[in-house]
């Protein structure tokens, strides 16, 4: 996914570095080349100039043109800024409540938000020992819902069992019960998507949210659709409150600039990632560990 804004960056960083002292005007143009960089990779515009506009204060904060290695020292300072952008600190999900935990999961259709479930509660039941119960809320597609029970079976993880004809709302209710009644630690309600994000979709997500009450409400989004998660990711935001984001498909050959945007955009953490479309490609998001990927 950051290979190409990769490749970029190093271009840039190789020719600062090999010079001895560097001028103001060095400093500037080597800043010019990365946010060319950065908006090629598809970095929302006013990310882009927060970033560039912090390295360039904090280069001449820090008097890197008089300093020893000038050139290192810029990349360190775009390195830092980079993690800091991308949310500083890993987030894992928050399980600390109650059980059963609610999770709601809520996203676009084709966004990978049933395979998450079913890769989120395989997670949890293998490395926290979780008792975890899976339920779909998408009534108008039962395929859906057939889906997350085949997933459940899969990975060994209960899912609640089908009832034809009941709201999404009843089906939530029905599991927070089911999972109370049968010591489950986590229940994860997998909300029906829409292609896109329309009214409907919301209002229901919406309502799913006020009567479940989660702790966590988490945010599938596709890293290939680029500038449209993150307007995906606002939406939802705005509209229901998220408390986490998950990007998934960041095993494409995407641009990134979904994954750098979407901290700075929304202020919600980008908790893990899927990279692929097996039950266990998924991978916690450590701001410091993408950021040396792209710095290569
Ligand atoms: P939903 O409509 O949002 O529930 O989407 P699905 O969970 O059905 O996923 C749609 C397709 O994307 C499926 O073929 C998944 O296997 C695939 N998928 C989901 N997450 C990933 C990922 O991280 N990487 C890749 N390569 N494929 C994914």
């Amino acid at each position: 996914m950051f290979e190409s804004l990769s490749d970029r960056l190093s271009g840039i960083f190789d020719k600062l570095t090999r010079r001895g002292a560097l001028s103001e005007a060095d400093v500037s143009e080597a800043m010019r080349e990365v946010r060319r960089a950065l908006l090629e990779a598809d970095v929302a515009l006013d990310v882009v100039k927060s970033f560039t506009d912090k390295v360039r204060t904090r280069a001449v904060g820090q008097e890197v043109v008089k300093s020893i290695t000038p050139g290192q020292m810029v990349v360190k300072i775009v390195h830092d800024t980079l993690v800091e952008t991308l949310g500083s600190d890993a987030r894992p999900i928050d399980l600390v409540a109650p059980a059963p935990v609610p999770i709601l999961m809520v996203g676009l259709q084709g966004s990978g938000k049933t395979t998450t479930t079913a890769k989120i509660a395989r997670r949890l039941k293998e490395r926290e020992r979780k008792r975890v119960l899976m339920a779909s809320l998408d009534t108008r597609r039962p395929a859906a819902m057939e889906q997350l029970k085949v997933l459940g079976e899969q990975n060994d993880v209960d899912t609640l069992p089908i009832v034809a004809g009941q709201s999404a709302v009843e089906i939530a209710k029905r599991a927070l019960t089911a999972a109370r009644l049968g010591g489950y630690d986590v229940v994860i309600l997998d909300t029906a998507g829409r292609v896109t994000v329309d009214e409907g979709l919301m209002d229901e997500a919406a309502e799913v949210k006020r009567v479940t009450d989660p702790h966590e409400v988490l945010l599938v989004a596709d890293a290939l659709t680029g500038q449209d998660a993150v307007n995906t990711a606002r939406a939802f935001d705005g509209r229901i409150g998220i408390t986490g984001i998950v990007l998934t498909r960041v095993d494409g050959d995407g641009r990134g600039g979904a994954a750098l945007s979407m901290r700075a955009v929304t202020g919600k953490p980008i908790k893990l990632m899927g990279v692929g479309e097996k039950a266990d490609a998924l991978e916690d998001f450590h701001p410091s560990r993408v950021a040396d990927r792209i710095l290569g």
